[in-house]
């Protein structure tokens, strides 16, 4: 089951990947998690993406890239995964087409989790993240509607797209992942 969840930040797109990661037991691949544990292990990597975080910037494409082409090949991706904040842009997801096609694998689902911008600001207030500070969110959701609202056009019409309404309590919203996730498992 290869698992791939859009939506902008504080649409519940974590907790929901965990909850999918766990269901199906395949790896939850979350691009922001790995840039944090990155930074907070003061790598290479971390020192690179140290600004665009804190700014909420995107990280350069190459950098990100070539952090998922290397995290798809671990052994523990091979049954399926869950992709969590990946791709955010036009670049990134062709990139992941590409990638995709040369392992010889598609995406069973495309999940695309929808809460108004009002919400989403709520949500990512609530959480308090470092990098949920009101000018850092309003930077994060321009950016969503720039650049990876797109994406939705270009998965409209490749693999199975479900749109979720997010605006609800988190099992109802769990509740209707599981039915998409048992349609595209008969499919
Ligand atoms: P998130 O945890 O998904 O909210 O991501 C936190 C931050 O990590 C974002 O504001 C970006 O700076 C960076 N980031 C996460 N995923 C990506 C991505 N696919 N492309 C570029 N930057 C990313």
């Amino acid at each position: 089951m290869n698992v791939l969840l859009l939506g902008p930040q504080g649409a519940g797109k974590g907790t929901q990947a965990a909850r999918i990661a766990r269901e199906y037991e395949i790896p939850h691949i979350a691009t922001g998690d790995m840039f944090r544990a990155a930074i907070a292990s003061d790598s290479e990597l971390g020192r690179q993406v140290v600004p665009y975080l804190a700014e909420g910037r995107l990280v350069p494409d190459e950098l990100t890239v070539s952090l998922i082409r290397e995290r798809l090949g671990q052994d523990d991706a091979r049954d399926g995964f869950v992709l969590d904040g990946f791709p955010r842009n036009l670049t990134q997801a062709e990139a992941l087409d590409e990638m995709l096609a040369e392992i010889g694998r598609g995406l069973s689902v495309v999940l695309a989790l929808q809460v108004p911008d009002a919400v989403a600001r709520e949500r990512m207030l609530a959480r308090g993240r470092d990098d949920d500070t009101p000018e850092v969110i309003d930077r994060r959701l321009v950016d969503y509607h720039e650049q990876t609202k797109p994406l939705l056009e270009h998965y409209r019409t490749r693999g199975s797209f479900v749109p979720i309404h997010g605006d609800r309590p988190e099992n109802e919203v769990f509740a209707e992942i599981q039915e998409a996730l048992e349609r595209a498992a008969v499919a």
